[in-house]
C-alpha cells in the first residue's frame, strides 16, 4: 500500500469546515446567503443556546429537486457554477459549494426542501458527515435546513466556542448585515423560542434602519449617491452627532455582500475628520455596485474580504462623495457627544 494516500472524505470536509465554520453566526451566515440565492422572500431563523444547539433556518426559496439532495451536501458541488470563467463573474453569494458539507460534517445535520411541482418535500440527514438516505416527507414550498449540536464531534473547535450570549452575539450581526442588505425580505430571529426581530417587508433601506436603530436616527441619515465609470455607491451616512464608540455601526456592502474594507474604512474616517471626536466612529450604511469582474470577492473562504481591481478610485469615490455632501451642510452639532 503506498504511502501517500487520498483523505477519505469526511476528512476532507472537516478541514474545510476548520476554514469556513468558525462558530454558530458562520453556519447562519452560509445558510441566510443559500436562502438568499434561492431567491426568498420570507426567512425564518431559529436558534437555541446561542446557536450551540440549534439553528433552524426555513425559506420559501426555489427549493431543491429530491434528487440533488444528496449533491448539495457533496463538497465541491454548486448549482451557481458552471464554467472556469464564471468564477470572475459569479453574482450569487456562494459558488464554492462547500458550506453545506462542511457544516454537516460537524454537526446533526437535516436538509428538508421541497421546490415548486414536487408533490412532497424530500429530507436528507448527517451526522458528523455519514448521511443518512433522502426520505420523503410533508413540508411547504421552500427549504428548511436544521443545525444541531455544532462541533458535537469536534471538541477542540467546541472549547473556543464563548457564551451563548456572546455566540448569540454574532450570530444576530450576521442576520442584520442580510436584513440591511435586503430591505424587502421578510426576515425573523428567535432565540430560545423568544422573538429577538420580527422585520416585516420595509419598502426602503431607510425603513428598515428605522426599525434597527430608531426613527430618530434614521430621520438625520444623510443620503449619499454617486456614480463612476467603476461603480455606484449610494446609501446613508450616518450624521456626526449619531456616532459611537465603535465601528460596529459601519456598514459596508458590495454588490449585496457585506465587506471590509481597510482602505475603504480609511476613506471614511478621513471624510469625517474634524467631525466627530477623536475615537468616535460614524455609523454608515453604503452600498457599492460594480460589475462583478471589477472585484475579486475569492480571496477568502468566507469572502468578507475582496481585492478591488482599482482601489484608489473606489476610494477617492468614496471621500469626495461624503464630502461633497458634508459641504452642503452646516453641522451646527460639531463634536457633540450624545449625552
Ligand atoms: P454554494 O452555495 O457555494 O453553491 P452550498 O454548500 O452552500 O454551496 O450549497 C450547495 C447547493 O445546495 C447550492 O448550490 C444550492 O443548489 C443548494 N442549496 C443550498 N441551500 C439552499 C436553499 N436554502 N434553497 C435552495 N437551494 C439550496
Ligand atoms: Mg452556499
Amino acid at each position: 500500500m503506498p504511502r501517500i494516500q487520498p483523505l477519505a472524505p469526511e476528512v476532507v470536509n472537516q478541514i474545510a469546515a476548520g476554514e469556513v465554520i468558525e462558530r454558530p453566526a458562520s453556519v447562519a451566515k452560509e445558510l441566510l446567503e443559500n436562502s438568499l440565492d434561492a431567491l426568498a422572500t420570507r426567512i425564518e431563523v431559529d436558534v437555541a443556546a446561542g446557536g450551540t444547539e440549534l439553528i433552524r433556518i426555513a425559506d420559501d426559496g426555489e427549493g431543491v429537486p429530491e434528487e440533488d439532495l444528496p449533491l448539495a451536501l457533496t463538497q465541491h458541488a454548486t448549482s451557481k457554477l458552471r464554467t472556469p470563467a464564471d468564477l470572475f463573474t459569479v453574482a450569487t453569494m456562494g459558488f464554492r459549494g462547500e458550506a453545506l458539507a462542511s457544516i454537516a460534517s460537524v454537526s446533526r445535520f437535516k436538509f428538508r426542501s421541497r421546490p415548486e411541482g414536487q408533490e412532497l418535500a424530500a429530507e436528507i440527514a448527517a451526522e458528523g458527515g455519514s448521511i443518512t438516505p433522502v426520505t420523503p416527507r410533508g413540508g411547504p414550498l421552500g427549504t428548511t435546513v436544521e443545525v444541531r449540536d455544532l462541533f458535537f464531534n469536534v471538541p477542540a473547535r467546541r472549547k473556543f466556542l464563548k457564551t451563548n450570549a456572546t455566540e448569540f452575539g454574532h450570530l444576530a450581526e450576521q442576520f442584520t448585515r442580510v436584513a440591511l442588505a435586503n430591505p424587502r425580505l421578510h426576515a425573523t430571529l428567535r432565540h430560545n423560542g423568544k422573538v429577538v426581530y420580527d422585520l416585516p417587508p420595509a419598502v426602503d433601506l431607510r425603513d428598515r434602519l428605522a426599525t434597527f436603530f430608531g426613527s430618530k436616527i434614521a430621520e438625520r441619515l444623510i443620503p449619499v449617491s454617486s456614480e463612476s465609470d467603476i461603480a455606484r455607491l449610494w446609501g446613508f451616512a450616518g450624521h456626526p452627532g449619531d456616532s459611537k464608540g465603535s465601528r460596529k455601526g459601519n456598514y459596508l456592502f458590495l454588490n449585496g455582500r457585506w465587506i471590509t474594507d481597510r482602505s475603504l474604512q480609511h476613506a471614511l474616517s478621513e471624510a469625517y475628520r474634524g467631525l466627530v471626536m477623536i475615537g468616535r466612529h460614524p455609523i454608515s450604511f453604503l452600498f457599492l455596485e460594480t460589475a462583478p469582474d471589477a472585484a475579486d470577492v475569492n480571496v477568502h473562504p468566507t469572502k468578507c474580504e475582496v481585492r478591488f481591481r482599482d482601489s484608489s478610485s473606489l476610494y477617492r469615490q468614496l471621500l469626495g462623495t461624503l464630502r461633497t455632501e458634508f459641504l452642503k451642510r452646516d453641522f451646527e452639532q460639531r463634536f457633540h457627544l450624545p449625552g
